[in-house]
């Protein structure tokens, strides 16, 4: 068997978000040596079901209107799991809105989790997909109750049974270890350190001897990417380095991905510490400034740059040595010169031209206005953006597990900082701190603001009553 106890379970929601959907259906198969124990009930989820989840589950509003709530069965759901190895389907999904159940009821609630998708991917590489119903075809599972929640537990019961019929019993045990990674935990880090890290969003930083961080990391499960760092399937040199010389480790919590992504740009900057390699040089980050009339690029750090003048800016790039490589490739795909773009100093025919790869901006042959208007037209897809929001605007994160509520705050593409609470927020508004611009802040704001909810916070401020209604509106 797999462990001493293994529950498998299954869960029907009313969607696909764990952090606002609900679970309407509960199902769990507990296995213990000989004794098979099965359980299941509707849950009220208290809202409604959409069509489309009632119609593919045949659980209906009707159907969980006089069944229990979440809150009612948090206990019996606990109690089925406890000791167990969960093993379920996708199994990310069904912990994450376990999780999210249970800290709705202020309370915490963690498993050991095997997935039975990662199970069957390494058990059969060579067959695809691994949905459930390819496993019930391929294995030749019975199932009279697909898609309610203790129908598909049995199926993955019985999946699991196939497997021992089907597979040598120390390749399948081999194949739990692995996914269940069971992280060895370096010998100088007390044996509970994983335990005490929570399982939500945030930044971790990891000690050696001295005062500064040797690693700074950030994740929206501080405890799942810490135990990667040591688990010993995935070991990177860089990671052995680190388990040889930790000491200790610290963690920050976060609202959601955006803080923690924020906090760790911050502290890698500031603290360069010795295993951030890459990220550590996003102090680096430089854009390639270009002007209206023809003129050498420029390469423009990011303290230099101001946020109110991005005109001519192309970018960012990694560093200036990246930004050359860029105008590099640039000029071998369109023919541009490699002295019009300061890629080299020489009077005559430049490198390129040489080699017939220059349409002759260097030799005459094309002018400079024709060989700029070609370069503005190739960098036009990186031209920095101006901050399109009036004024300075609110991002609001929240985490159910973490229980806080975030609301960062940006003007013109600096982050000005992060408030928890609505005197903080109101004092941010009053008082706007001095920020720095910064292109890795920058690069960050491009990719995930459209995607975020940006409260206005007032191009000169908000009135009493618009910053009222900005505080409920983030919830704080
Ligand atoms: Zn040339």
């Amino acid at each position: 068997m797999l462990a001493p106890a293994v529950a498998f379970v299954d869960l029907e929601t009313t969607g696909m978000t764990a952090a606002e959907d609900r679970v309407t259906d509960v199902g769990i198969v507990r296995v213990e040596g000989d004794t098979v124990s099965e359980w299941s009930t509707l849950v009220d989820p208290q809202c409604s079901i959409p069509a489309g989840i009632q119609a593919l589950t045949g659980i209906t509003n009707a159907m969980v209107a006089r069944a229990p709530t979440f809150e009612r069965i948090a206990d019996e759901v606990a109690g089925r799991i406890a000791g167990c190895v969960m093993v379920a389907h996708n199994a990310r999904f069904d912990y994450g809105f376990l999780k999210h159940e249970f800290a709705r009821l202020g309370r915490s609630f963690t498993a050991r989790v095997l997935c039975t998708v990662k199970l069957s991917r390494r058990l059969y590489p060579d067959t695809s997909p691994h949905h459930l119903d390819a496993l019930i075809e391929r294995h030749n599972l019975s199932a009279p109750d697909r898609h309610r929640a203790l129908g598909d537990a049995r199926i993955l019961w019985a999946f699991v049974q196939a497997l021992y019929r089907e597979r040598p019993l120390e390749e399948i045990e081999l194949a739990v270890r692995r996914i269940l990674k069971t992280p060895s935990l370096p010998p100088q880090l007390a044996p509970d350190a994983l335990d005490l890290i929570p399982e939500s969003p945030g930044v971790y930083r990891f000690y050696g001897l001295n005062a500064l961080p040797l690693y700074v990391g950030k994740s929206i499960n501080l405890r799942e990417r810490v135990a990667a760092h040591f688990s010993s399937d995935y070991r990177s040199a860089n990671d052995q380095r680190l388990s040889a010389e930790i000491t200790r480790i610290e963690f920050e919590e976060s609202a959601g991905e955006l803080g923690a992504l924020l906090r760790e740009s911050q502290l890698v900057k500031s603290l360069l510490p010795a295993y951030n390699g890459r990220l550590r040089k996003r102090a680096d980050m430089v854009a390639i400034w270009i002007g209206a009339d023809p003129g050498l690029p420029e390469f423009v750090h990011s303290s230099e740059i101001d946020p109110g003048a991005l005109d001519g800016l192309h970018g960012p790039f990694a560093s200036r040595r990246q930004a050359r490589e860029a105008l590099r490739r640039l000029a071998r795909e369109l023919a541009l010169c490699w002295t019009a773009l300061g890629l080299e100093r020489r009077d005559g025919p430049c490198f390129a031209r040489q080699v017939r790869r220059c349409a002759g901006a260097c030799v005459g042959a094309e002018t400079p206005e024709a060989h700029h208007a070609r370069l503005q037209e190739a960098l036009s897809a990186l031209a920095m953006r101006r901050w399109p929001y009036r004024g300075m605007v609110g991002v609001h994160e929240t985490s159910l597990i973490a229980r806080r509520t975030e609301v960062h705050v940006f003007r013109d593409w600096c982050w000005l900082g992060t408030a928890h609470d609505e005197s903080e927020l109101g004092a941010m508004i009053e008082t706007p701190p001095r920020a720095e611009f910064d292109l890795d802040i920058y690069r960050l704001l491009v990719r995930r603001l459209g995607r975020a909810r940006v409260i206005p916070l007032g191009a000169q401020g908000p009135s009493p009553a618009e910053r009222k209604e900005a505080c409920e509106e983030a919830g704080l």
